[in-house]
């Protein structure tokens, strides 16, 4: 299995392998990589398939993408990370084996939990395994690696969770001061292992991701401390996503001659991006249902053909703040697939977007072809988010947060008799406590093992806004003065 970039020739020189592209973000030519061609599932292997376990299922499936990790080694990863300690955070002890147990709301509609990892959000369930496969890679090589990136929220504790205590790796993570809300910066700040590095910028999220960029700018110090990145861009982060559409394929069907439709919480389009590549290998996915919040560039390409980022002047702050992006990291990936591949293609429209612009498909050939895909959109709305999220309380009994609310609004739009819709959850309410409070007048439960975080002692350090300060602390921290 070979790797290309989305802007890049196929030509041998450069390919490269999972190992290869696993440590680092975007290829040399500024595009993604993706696998030269995608995997094939056969129907014989679906019928083997739905009656594995979930480690088993992510073996099966993660086998397909990398071929250069010898399989021993790559199950003992996976057996590691997908137990039922780690995803089990005390909702339901008898189900916690299932990793991502399946709860339908009602006949044909069901919610996938993807929240039961140690942050309660779904991207744990990547960034388990990177920290787990990051370990191992380093070690084979004897290499040593510091993570830095900037958060608002959700991706900086899940690369904190996965990382702490891994051998070979640091992590610096920047966060905005005073911003997130009080249960998140909580569950960064209690981390005080050695190799986890939290700063508090005194600024916005912009300005945290500015100071890593103009970090990651100056190659001499890139490469004497070995910088690297775990945004929703790494190709291993998709791959791992991957294996919950399978799971939740046979978790919703009975046999492996229906379709199932998901629908899929977006911002970075780095979640539903696996949805995509799980149905091009083969699973019978009838449609992939994409949510928006006020944040609506995707779904205004799906409904439009026009792609439009925003200026991060007109990106909203919303109470769905994880999907609160004015460019889709990982859509790259998926207009690659929508041109037939064709790196000069890409090239051409992405040399609009990095020059501030947008691009038009309604026209093209491409918009026409896009219904082979099988995604349709939605958006939804703070006001849409309470009314859903009381009436899943009122008819369900069930309490789900602000993101996932997202995806079953759109859902409810989307929804036919004749297709199983089930819709990801990607975080649990407990992280966002004050928009439950909003929507039900109630506090969302907490996992036990997240009561009283607030009162554990933390281990930050607040800075401004500044890039050499921080390149500063860095220096300090790896070589130890
Ligand atoms: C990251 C995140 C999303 C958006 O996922 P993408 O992969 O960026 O599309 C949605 N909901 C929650 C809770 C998240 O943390």
């Amino acid at each position: 299995m070979f790797y290309i970039s989305t802007r890049g020739d196929a030509g041998a020189s450069s390919r490269k392998t999972f190992t290869e592209i696993l440590l680092g973000g975007l290829a040399p030519d500024g595009g993604l990589y993706l696998p030269e061609s995608y995997p094939r599932v056969t129907r014989a292997e679906l019928d083997r398939w739905r009656g594995l376990s979930y480690a088993e299922l992510a073996c099966a499936v993660l086998a397909k993408f990398i071929d250069d990790i010898p399989s021993g080694a790559l199950k003992a990863l996976v057996d590691k990370t997908y137990t039922a300690e780690v995803y089990g955070n005390g909702r339901d002890p008898a189900r916690a084996g299932e990793i991502t147990p399946l709860r339908w709301l009602e006949p044909g509609l069901g919610l996938l939990e993807l929240s039961n990892g140690p942050t309660l959000a779904f991207k744990d369930m990547a960034m388990q395994l990177l920290g787990n496969l990051f370990e191992y890679v380093l070690a084979n090589r004897g290499e040593e690696i510091n993570i830095l990136g900037a958060t608002s929220g959700d991706t900086g504790s899940a690369a904190e969770y996965a990382m702490r205590g891994k051998r070979g790796i640091r992590v610096f993570m920047l966060s905005p001061h005073g911003r997130m809300s009080a249960f998140q910066r909580a569950q960064m700040y209690s981390l005080r292992d050695a190799n986890i590095f939290n700063i508090a910028v005194r600024g916005v999220f912009d300005e945290a991701q500015d100071i890593v960029k103009a970090v990651f700018n100056d190659p001499g110090f890139k490469a004497r401390y070995r910088l690297g990145a775990v945004n929703s861009i790494n190709w291993a982060r998709v791959a791992a996503q991957v294996v919950y559409y399978f799971k939740g394929y046979f978790a919703g069907t009975r046999s492996n001659d229906e379709r199932l439709a998901f629908a899929v919480p977006s911002g970075n389009f780095g979640n539903i991006c696996a949805g995509h590549v799980a149905r091009m290998m083969g699973l019978p996915i009838g449609k992939l249902v994409l949510a928006t919040n006020e944040n609506d560039v995707l779904d205004e390409f799906f409904r439009t053909g026009v792609y439009r980022p925003r200026g991060t002047a007109d990106t909203w702050t919303t109470t769905s703040p994880s999907m609160d992006i004015s460019k889709a990291s990982n859509f790259e990936r998926f207009v690659f697939d929508l041109v037939g591949r064709d790196p000069a293609v890409v090239r051409e429209l992405w040399g609009r977007i990095d020059a501030g612009g947008g691009f038009d498909l309604a026209a093209t050939p491409y918009f026409s072809a896009l219904p082979e895909f099988a995604f349709v959109s939605g958006k939804s709305t703070h006001a849409d988010r309470l009314a859903t999220i009381r009436r899943t309380w009122e008819k369900y009994g069930v309490m789900i947060d602000t993101h996932t609310a997202d995806g079953l609004k759109v859902a409810l739009e989307q929804r036919t008799a004749q297709m199983p819709m089930l819709v990801l959850e990607t975080a649990l309410p407990a992280k966002f406590e004050d928009t439950i409070v909003e929507a039900l007048g109630r506090r969302p439960e907490r996992p036990a093992a997240t009561e009283g975080i607030e009162n554990l002692p933390r281990r930050v350090e607040v800075m401004d806004v500044d890039a050499d300060a921080v390149k500063r602390f860095i220096a300090r921290q790896v070589e130890g003065v």
